[in-house]
């Protein structure tokens, strides 16, 4: 982190898994994050179920600010939520006593494979459209830092340890031959690390959506505790009694780098006027976002207009950016 500290800003610095809450020293990252970024929102995005082993963490988060806690739905069966309602107790206690915010994200909605099968059989999909494949991707601007080095995104970064752990086909080679940047990297080559959308590794992912349901994710489901699940309270209740600050469902896909290159060249706001122009408003979003010059937002105001405008910026934004709009009258 220090190293890369001094070469790139960040926005948002997720702490995630797998499941965070399993390394013992959780909350510690949470100020060495702080220290070196010092205005980046801290998100922990965790399953929950071993927070109560974090006891510093509430604490750690409210001396940092800008931080919070993402709580990771990945099932909405009822016997999942009743295993959640200690965990909903427990953030409770501590927004009650630290002010910790937490927030839920129904993340079952929006499970995608991005291998094809699983374990040893896995295969890359190679549908033969890798920018398909990225523009519908999750993970498109989820940059790594793993192992010291900045890579594309998850699926790359954690590919090698899946090689390491199956002895996955020949298939995945060209893959595991990604170079991630070193940061050591000159400024050309970090500018055109941020500045790539689709590569060739992006064939390894589907061209369209595979969604998929996780089975419940408990390890002990005995009959009598089946029996009970009758009483415990439905998805809706459980989700209501959550002491979260909001309920969103995940977005599908972060729609903006979260990091960008350190520039003492002036941070730029774009602003785009849109009305009824759905035809050109997404080629403007879109030639805006491949200059060159990355240390920008951009801000879509549309004026009410009654075309498409509003679902092509939302499809292009749907996070991380700010629209604007307001109804027809
Ligand atoms: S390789 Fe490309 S499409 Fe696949 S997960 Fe990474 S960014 Fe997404």
């Amino acid at each position: 982190m220090a190293q890369w500290s001094r070469r790139i800003a960040v926005d948002e610095f997720r702490l995630l898994g797998g499941e965070p809450t399993i390394h013992p020293n959780l909350a510690a990252f949470v100020p060495l994050v702080r220290k070196h970024w010092p205005a980046a929102l801290i998100r922990i995005v965790t399953n929950g179920f071993f927070l109560h082993r974090h006891g510093d963490l509430p604490s750690m988060l409210a001396a940092s600010g800008n931080a919070d806690i993402a709580l990771s739905i990945h099932h909405n069966g009822s016997e999942y939520l009743k295993r959640l309602q200690p965990v909903f107790d427990l953030l409770a206690a501590w927004r009650r006593d630290h002010g910790t915010i937490a927030n839920v994200w129904q993340s079952h909605e929006n499970w995608t494979r991005r291998y094809n099968g699983s374990g040893a059989a896995m295969l890359p999909f190679e549908d033969g459209n890798p920018r398909q494949s990225w523009e519908i991707c999750p993970a498109r601007h989820c940059k790594q830092l793993h192992d010291g080095k900045l890579w594309k995104c998850g699926p790359l970064a954690y590919l090698g340890l899946q090689k390491a752990k199956y002895d996955l086909s020949e298939k995945w080679d060209p893959y595991l031959q990604y170079q991630p940047l070193d940061v050591n990297c000159s400024e050309q080559e970090l500018d055109a690390f941020l500045a790539v959308e689709e590569e060739s590794a992006c064939s390894m992912c589907a061209a369209k959506s595979h969604p998929f349901s996780l089975p419940v994710p408990l390890r002990q489901a005995t009959a009598s505790g089946e029996a009970d699940l009758d009483n415990v309270a439905v998805p809706d209740r459980v989700v209501l009694a959550a002491p979260v600050d909001s309920q969103r469902k995940t977005d599908v896909l972060q729609n903006k780098q979260t990091i960008s290159r350190h520039l003492d060249a002036p941070y730029v706001s774009i602003v785009v006027v849109n009305r009824d122009y759905a035809e050109y408003v997404g080629k403007t979003i879109t030639s805006i976002r491949a200059q060159s010059y990355s240390h920008f937002e951009c801000i879509v105001v549309d004026n009410a207009s009654t075309d498409d405008s509003h679902a092509v910026i939302q499809g292009q934004y749907r996070r991380r950016s700010q629209v604007f709009g307001r109804q027809a009258r």
